[in-house]
């Protein structure tokens, strides 16, 4: 394993839209790999293939319950409204605040093409949409109706903090 350099906004290929997953081999895996090790390395949340500069429709998340891989992801189900506070590992320092569904199912393909669903809310809800998002070019910015720098974080009245169940 070996973490992987995070491209920063400005880039074009984060406004590029990602490919299907067709192969589930060695690449494949190695690539899962080095994207949770970047992930944890820079204390993200979430990471997707792009923002390491592989335009493959496949992201990584671990929001304190572990490690989620997701191959091909699609939102199948969500419901309800939450608002709150944004970051990204290609945006650093900055972070805005984005309306979400509070509750999101997906339909993914795991590491060797087997196709499941998850469930999350909150925290987890927010990152399957913010790392599906990257997948077809988006970025958290184009939806944030508040932009602010890490700098300014004491003054907000939001907390970073996001509450989880
Ligand atoms: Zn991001």
């Amino acid at each position: 394993m070996a973490y992987r350099k995070v491209v920063l906004e400005g880039d074009e290929i984060l406004r590029k839209h990602s490919r299907k997953v067709e192969a589930f081999d060695e690449k494949l895996h190695i690539l899962l790999d080095d994207m949770a090790q970047t992930m944890y390395r820079y204390e993200g949340v979430g990471l997707a293939a792009v923002q390491v500069g592989v335009l493959k429709r496949a992201i990584v998340i671990d929001t304190g319950d572990g490690l989620i891989e997701l191959i091909n992801p699609e939102i199948v189900a969500s419901s309800g409204v939450q608002e709150g506070n944004e970051g990204c590992l290609s945006c650093p320092g900055e972070y805005g605040i984005v309306k979400r569904p509070n509750f999101v199912t997906v339909k993914a393909q795991d590491r060797y093409g087997n196709w499941f669903e998850k469930s999350g809310s909150e925290l987890l809800a927010r990152a399957f949409c913010h790392e599906i998002d990257h997948l077809d070019g988006k970025i958290f910015k184009d939806l944030a109706t508040d932009l602010y720098r890490q700098e300014e974080k004491p003054k907000r009245k939001f907390s970073l903090k996001v509450k989880k169940e």
